[in-house]
Order: C-alpha cells, then sequence, then structure tokens
C-alpha cells in the first residue's frame, strides 16, 4: 500500500476532559490508497500541526508501507530531514504521531494487532500502576501498585512541612495497599541532590520502590552521583528525553536505574524498540511512562521491557480522558490489551478538532 493522505489535528481538549490538555497531546491521521486508515498520538501542541501537515506530509505522500522495517525506514528519514529544527523536542513529538499512526495503519492493513508485529503476545495480562493522591481508591479497584507526586515548594519555612507531606503521601499508600505494594514518588523535576538523600533515609521505612524526576534532564551528571546515595531506592526518569541518540547520553553518564520513555513524545514505538534496546546493553530498566495507555501497553504485552504499566487516574473525583474509544481498563490491577488490529481504539471523531 501507498501513504495517500495525512493530516495531525489538535483535538478539543475542553470536550475530552481529563488532565491532559497542559499535555499538548496531537492526533495524527494517515490513510493509505487502499482506504485503511492508522491513527497515532503525538506531542508538541499546536506547534508540531504544521510539522506534520507540511514538512512531513511532503516527504510521506506516496511513500509505501509493507513491513515494520519500512516504518523504521520512514523513522529515519523523517529524523534525517528534521535535524535542523528538531532532534529533540516539538520536531520529535510530531515525529511520534507519525510513527504511531503509520503502526496502527500497518497492523490494521494486516488485521494484526501491534503487540502481534512486534513479536507475539508474551503478557495477556499487564501489572497497572496508578498514578494519583487517592491510594484508598486504588486500593478498592484492586491495584497493587501506585504513585504519588510530590512538589518540594523551595520555600525555607516550608522545608520541614515538604518532607511530612511527603512521609504522609508513602504512609497513606503503605496503608492502603499493603506491605508488598510497590510505591513510587515523582517529584516531577522539583528536588535536587540533598533533598533526594534527605527522602531516601525519611522514607526508607516505606521501602519506596523508585524516586522520579529529581532534577531536569539536563543534570546527567548530578543524577549519577546520586544514585548510589538513595539506594535501595531506584532513581528513575526519562519522559522528557527523545530518541535512542538522548538516551544514549543517559547511558553515558550512567545517570538512571530506571529509563521512562514516552512512546508518544520520545519518537513512538520505533524509537521506543531502539531505547529498549540501549537499556538492556547498558544494564538499565524500562517502565514506560504512561504505559498503560494502548500506545506503550502494546510493547509491554510483547514483554519487550518490565512488566508495569502506568495510568494516570489523580483522584476518583477527577474527569477521565474520553478522546480515544475501547481502550482497556484495569480490572484488579492488571490491563488486558485488545487483540484488535492496530492498537485496537477508535478516536472520537467529535472531539478530533
Ligand atoms: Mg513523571
Amino acid at each position: 500500500m501507498r501513504i495517500q493522505q495525512i493530516s495531525a489535528h489538535y483535538p478539543n481538549w475542553q470536550a475530552v476532559g481529563g488532565w491532559r490538555p497542559r499535555l499538548w497531546q496531537i492526533v495524527v491521521r494517515v490513510e493509505s490508497d487502499t482506504g485503511v486508515v492508522g491513527y497515532g498520538y503525538g506531542g508538541g501542541g499546536e506547534a508540531s500541526l504544521p510539522i506534520v501537515n507540511g514538512h512531513f506530509r511532503e516527504l510521506l505522500m506516496g511513500r509505501g508501507l509493507e513491513s515494520v522495517d519500512d516504518i523504521a525506514a520512514i523513522w529515519d528519514d523523517l529524523y534525517f530531514a528534521s535535524i535542523p529544527y528538531g532532534r529533540r523536542g516539538v520536531g520529535v513529538m510530531a515525529l511520534s504521531g507519525v510513527d504511531l499512526a503509520l503502526w496502527d495503519l500497518l497492523g490494521k492493513a494486516t488485521g494484526r494487532p501491534v503487540y502481534d508485529l512486534l513479536g507475539g503476545l508474551a503478557r495477556p495480562q499487564v501489572r497497572a500502576y496508578a498514578s494519583g493522591g487517592d491510594p484508598e481508591w486504588f486500593a478498592q479497584m484492586g491495584f497493587t501498585a501506585c504513585k504519588f507526586s510530590h512538589k518540594w515548594t523551595g520555600d525555607p519555612a516550608e522545608y520541614e512541612r515538604d518532607y511530612d507531606r511527603a512521609v504522609a503521601s508513602a504512609e497513606a499508600a503503605r496503608q492502603h495497599l499493603g506491605d508488598e505494594a510497590l510505591v513510587m514518588a515523582d517529584c516531577y523535576l522539583s528536588w535536587d541532590a540533598a533533598v533526594a538523600e534527605e527522602m531516601g533515609r525519611r522514607l526508607a521505612p516505606y521501602n519506596l520502590y523508585w524516586f522520579e524526576d529529581i532534577l531536569t534532564p539536563d543534570l546527567l551528571a548530578e543524577q549519577a552521583a546520586v544514585r548510589p546515595r538513595i539506594k535501595p531506592v531506584l532513581l528513575a526518569g526519562g519522559e522528557h528525553e527523545f530518541t535512542q541518540y538522548g538516551f544514549g547520553e543517559i547511558a553515558r553518564a550512567n545517570a538512571l536505574d530506571i529509563w521512562q520513555p514516552d512512546v508518544t513524545w520520545c519518537g513512538g514505538v520505533t524509537a521506543t524498540l531502539r531505547i529498549i534496546e540501549l537499556a538492556k546493553q547498558n544494564g538499565a530498566r524500562v517502565v514506560l511512562h504512561r504505559g498503560g495507555e494502548v500506545w506503550g501497553l502494546h510493547i509491554i504485552a510483547a514483554g519487550l521491557c518490565d512488566n508495569l504499566g502506568e495510568l494516570v487516574l489523580g483522584h476518583r473525583d477527577a474527569s477521565q480522558e474520553n478522546l480515544w474509544l475501547g481502550a482497556p481498563q484495569a480490572v484488579d490491577g492488571h490491563l488486558a490489551v485488545s487483540d484488535a488490529p492496530g492498537f485496537g481504539v477508535q478516536i472520537d471523531e467529535r472531539r478530533m478538532g
């Protein structure tokens, strides 16, 4: 088949609901000359639309697509062509949407789910973890893993209260999910090395699995220095890193125990597979950012990285996103990937924008 149409869209986020509008996700639609349509999820907001609708469309129109290798070749061509303005950030977020749409398209054209294109179903049940601040609710739903967020205020007068809030969150998670559960903390770039070390001491009784994003992604040497000082807690990060080249810097710095590429930002499935390969070579683990969403879920279900898929749920009263229809819901803390072709979801066209 050949690529006949390609377009990027910015959804009507007010109608979609949920917490996602601030993430600026975009939708990419690719149609083949055989009438098959694939959809992908990318990033970069309205800034990435002209990259897809202009430059990438010029490069893709009429291009043949028959195999996973063809998708990889397209990825390389688009990445190379966008080097002057891309490499990281919006350019790669736009490329992610295209890549995912091509995987969806190939799956639908061949009648195969994406996990099958990736080698087959290794995990019919993927363990999910809930991100948010409502561990009582998470426990009621049957989750055995959760992650709370903690923001360091930076206010010296709040110094002790900042630590106390983290301890209270860890305590609540253990109280509701029990001693065997995985409990993680995400500080979204708000700690520093000294805070991470002190958190390691104060949270030790709660046996946390990882600390996430303790510093900005540019401070790799600093993160490498912290790693041994917070053991046995693991250091996680990478949701704001891009492609196998960006993760190569993390590898060279030996900065993280757990890499967390976001499939819809880091360059799609194609880049994520290369990142996973690099992680293997460097002894790092990969736990996909938002991996409980279908874009990462197929990779986990194919058994290619750690068996842990994130669902960002927030609080029981928070509205949930409703852009993609047919996405698997967690049952007893696990997700069963759909065997429908492609990623197995349909977009709600009314919210497409
Ligand atoms: Mg995070």
